[in-house]
């Protein structure tokens, strides 16, 4: 049983990517953290994740970015760097690379779509360079034999990508040396307030007080919230990874083409991901999709068609109905807090959602205004 008497600073609800990150950086700034978990920290979506990295907005364009591009442009940089601090402090390596990445249409269509985000990227000094089948096929060779048949090809040379089981064993080591408190197979069932604050958090072993608290379950926070009374728009979105085992050097950086990307590991590792399904709460592969995968690898990379499959998995987005995170202070209790909903972008947005919310948590102004992303939006 949790010793009731105990009392943190904060308490986090959820132990994925933005929980982990959050307690990292609060506890850094002398913060006592626990991080409860139903599970085992960092074993939902943060685990399922494909890792990729795509560059956010440079600095001198972060006043005409939109709050969370400007937290993509913050979050970037802090990915080098709490790579570096990471693996100082755990000896873990999070497989952090500034590969670059390439973005390509296989149709008009997408070839449209895809021009038209390219002059996003110009507007926000996203470095970029429209590339031919020649550069296509210098950079990634593997691509040469369908690279003429893109409508379009850009390369970006500052997308990166890192490994997702690998960061959430570093941040949880990291959490344990700055003495968070990680407690797993602990449910947030229910919460007991007073006065305007949440006093403590009813758990599947006992209850555990905080001055603050903050949600962090990813897809589940509209779950947590509704014992607040609150009635959240966060819901799963399901995405289906294909693991295929090829051989090292077939691709040097991940390809996007639409929704659809492969991922190479530097062991040759090829994810194929992804779907974007709306079915509830259901972690499962299909059938379907996998096939579906598989035949965009093989149209994408010939070679994948004979590569074993070595495994397949799936995971739980979670999504908000504008596309935007929830963050901010839940104004029916002054000491609770939200950081969630961040859907297809939650690694990437981790480490700027963490110093923004330690900030906010803590009392200072943070870097990037987010209370437009508030839950009364
Ligand atoms: C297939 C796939 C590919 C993706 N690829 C990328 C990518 O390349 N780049 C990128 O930036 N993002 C990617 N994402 C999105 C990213 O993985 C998520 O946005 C991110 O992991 C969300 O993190 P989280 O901490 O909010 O949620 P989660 O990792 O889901 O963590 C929530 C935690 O809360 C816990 N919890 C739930 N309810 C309770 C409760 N009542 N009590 C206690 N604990 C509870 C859960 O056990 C879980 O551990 C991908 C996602 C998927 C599924």
């Amino acid at each position: 049983m949790t010793n009731p008497e105990s009392t943190y600073d904060v308490l986090l609800v959820g132990g994925g990517v933005i929980g982990l990150s959050l307690a990292w950086e609060l506890s850094r700034h002398g913060a006592k953290v626990c991080v409860a978990d139903r599970g085992l920290h960092g074993q939902e979506a943060s685990w399922a994740g494909a890792g990729m990295i795509p560059p956010g907005p440079g600095k001198d364009f972060w006043g005409v970015a939109s709050p969370v591009e400007h937290l993509a442009g913050v979050s970037q940089p802090l990915h080098a760097e709490w790579h570096g601090r990471l693996l100082e402090q755990t000896g873990i390596d999070n497989g952090y690379q500034a590969s670059g990445a390439l973005h390509v249409a296989e149709s008009e269509a997408e070839g449209e779509l895809l021009r038209q985000e390219a002059e996003h990227w110009r507007r926000l000094g996203t470095e970029w360079q429209s590339i031919g089948v020649a550069e296509l096929s210098d950079l990634e060779p593997a691509l040469a034999a369908r690279a003429n048949r893109f409508a379009a090809a850009y390369y970006l040379p500052q997308e990166s990508q890192l490994r997702n089981p690998r960061h959430a064993h570093a941040l949880v080591a990291a959490c344990q040396k700055q003495g968070v408190d990680l407690r797993s197979g602990v449910e947030i069932h229910d919460f007991k307030s007073a006065g305007g604050r949440i006093v403590s958090a009813v758990t599947s072993r006992g209850s555990i007080r905080a001055e603050q608290f903050c949600l962090t379950a990813g897809c589940w926070t509209g779950q947590v919230a509704a014992k607040l009374g609150l009635e959240l728009s966060v819901k799963p979105i399901r995405g289906q990874i294909v693991l295929l085992h090829g051989p090292a050097g077939l691709l040097s950086r991940h390809v996007n083409a639409g929704k659809r990307y492969v991922v190479p590991r530097r062991e040759g590792r090829l994810l194929i991901g992804s779907t974007m399904e709306d079915v509830g709460f259901l972690k499962q592969n299909t059938a379907a999709a996998t096939a579906e995968l598989l035949r965009f690898a093989a149209s994408l990379l010939p070679a994948t068609a004979d590569l074993p499959i070595e495994t397949s998995w799936s995971g739980l987005r979670p999504a908000t109905n504008d596309g935007l995170p929830l963050m901010g202070r839940i104004s029916r209790f002054e000491n609770t807090w939200i950081a969630a909903g961040h859907g297809r972008s939650g690694l990437q947005l981790s480490p700027g959602t963490a110093v923004v919310m330690r900030a906010l948590m803590q009392g200072t102004q943070p870097e990037v205004d987010v209370s437009s992303l508030g839950i009364e939006r």
